[in-house]
């Protein structure tokens, strides 16, 4: 398959310009903090960007995860909920939407998309087993090695190259898996954990050639395929645009023949369902919705409403419904591109081709003089805030945390910092704004130094680790 090529927005569009596709009927303030106010927060928040306040935060590109602005038609929703203890009627609607939308037979509501990865976890994986995908997410791994599984990644090679330009570097290695099966058996793999798309890989999409091929090993190996759906919106989008045979077809129909070739999905609503809560588990065969719908009630709440309030689940089933509107998906993702192509412009690296739903710039080549071991990649992290007061952050050596055997660092391959775009929040020349301060910080980057790790908490450690600079 070529390489995807970059179009301006006017290629993209067959037009002049570009917009957003909504108006502004509400306003919310932003406020930017003095440099010696920016210098004060950074040093008291540890040069962590989770650790800083939002108030102190300039342009907000910490996560895209519940951080979505709600449509006129999902406020109106949330006074329509129904907040009885059990069967509200907004499950219902909620229900009808993910098989409407998605395809799956049955729906446990969680409050976000960890409860959904804990429920699939403890049902399916047994002490000792293996659990391959296409590179790992870090609630999704956690939840696996906390039931006694142990992640296998068996990503494309394309992946973990940030300079390569492959149209869909979220696919799975077909001969990686099955040699890794080959080696320790389909009984001891209860499922494959594909991802689309993939975020840690920089929002990477998966073709619907890699999901039907998977299909057809998975089921010779008698394995099953279940699906970390929390951008699948996004991967649909890329499907249409670059897969032969898929330009005609609709966001909608996409997404429900990619899900088709699997057996279930966990989904963090946080993202492509557009509100700022909630999440839920789909899934087909009866004994694993049996299993989650008897521990969602220890974990989560009620089965007909898993942590989530009912107007929650009714701004889920409308967010459902737009999300996969075409100019909506479409006006997401080239947000996106956009900012790219500025930093690209430049001469500033990033990991190409630019994913779905952020830029994450390469901080390995942003700073070739830091080592991975003084955190390059937070360090960037810490110098835009202090430039711009714009919020990032990292995903790299911090983000991968230690090897449970060794103890050691894990060092991965991508040394990454996300900018990660809300999605209906900001325009395009909040986008200009952040460029800019990429660019000032790339211009002054001779002079950074890296930084040194203070405080370490035990799981996850990128939430709340702390940070001095080096002098
Ligand atoms: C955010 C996310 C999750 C976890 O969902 P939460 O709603 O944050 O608990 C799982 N997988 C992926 C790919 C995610 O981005």
């Amino acid at each position: 398959m070529p390489e995807f090529k970059y179009k301006t927005m006017g290629q993209q569009f067959g037009r002049r310009s570009w917009a957003e596709p909504w108006k502004i009927k509400m306003v919310e303030p932003l406020r930017m903090l003095t440099p010696e106010e920016r210098r004060r927060a950074a040093s008291e928040a540890g040069y962590n960007t989770f650790l800083l306040r939002s108030e102190d935060v300039y342009i907000d590109l910490l996560t895209d995860s519940g951080t979505s602005a709600m449509s006129d038609r999902q406020w109106a929703g949330l006074m329509l909920g129904d907040e009885a203890y059990a069967g509200s009627r907004n499950f219902y609607r909620l229900e009808d939407a993910i098989r409407k939308f998605y395809g799956f037979k049955h729906v446990v509501p969680t409050h976000q998309g960890r409860g959904a990865e804990h429920l699939i976890s403890k049902a399916l994986i047994e002490p000792g087993d293996i659990i391959p995908g296409n590179m790992y997410f870090t609630t999704t791994r956690l939840h696996q090695e906390l039931a006694g599984g142990t992640f296998v990644d068996v990503i494309c090679a394309a992946a973990h190259d940030p300079t390569d330009r492959s149209p869909f570097k979220g696919d799975v290695d077909l001969d990686k898996l099955e040699a890794l099966i080959r080696k320790v058996g389909a009984e001891k793999i209860p499922y494959v954990s594909l991802a689309g798309t993939v975020n840690m890989a920089g929002g990477q999409p998966v073709s619907m050639a890699n999901v039907k091929a998977l299909r057809a090993l998975t089921d010779r190996h008698g394995i099953r395929l279940y699906l970390d759906a929390t951008r699948m919106a996004e991967n649909a989008f890329f499907i249409q645009e670059r897969e032969p045979g898929y330009r005609e077809k609709s966001i909608a129909e996409i997404l429900k023949e990619f899900c088709s070739f699997t057996d279930g999905c966990w989904m963090s609503s946080k993202k492509d369902n557009l509100v700022n809560i909630g999440g839920w588990l789909a899934v087909n065969h009866e004994d694993v919705f049996e299993k989650a719908r008897n521990m969602v009630v220890i974990y989560e709440g009620l089965h007909t409403y898993g942590g989530m309030a009912g107007r929650d689940m009714e701004a889920v089933a409308i967010g459902i419904e737009e999300m996969v509107d075409e100019d909506h998906i479409r006006s997401r993702v080239d947000q996106v591109r956009y900012l790219g192509t500025l930093l690209l412009d430049w001469g500033i690296p990033i990991v190409e081709p630019a994913g779905g739903h952020a830029i994450f710039l390469d901080a390995k080549r942003f700073y070739p003089h830091i080592p991975q071991a003084q955190f390059p990649a937070q360090t960037l992290a810490a110098e835009l805030y202090l430039d711009s007061g714009i919020r990032s952050m990292e995903r790299g050596n911090v983000s991968a945390g230690r090897d449970p055997k060794t103890g050691d660092h894990r060092y991965p391959a991508l040394e990454l910092t996300r900018l990660t775009i809300p999605r209906r929040v900001y325009t395009q020349a909040h986008m200009d704004v952040v460029a800019e301060s990429i660019k000032a910080a790339f211009d002054s980057r001779d002079k950074t130094r890296g930084l040194k790790m203070v405080y370490e908490p035990e799981y996850l450690r990128f939430f709340q680790a702390r940070f001095e600079p080096l002098a």
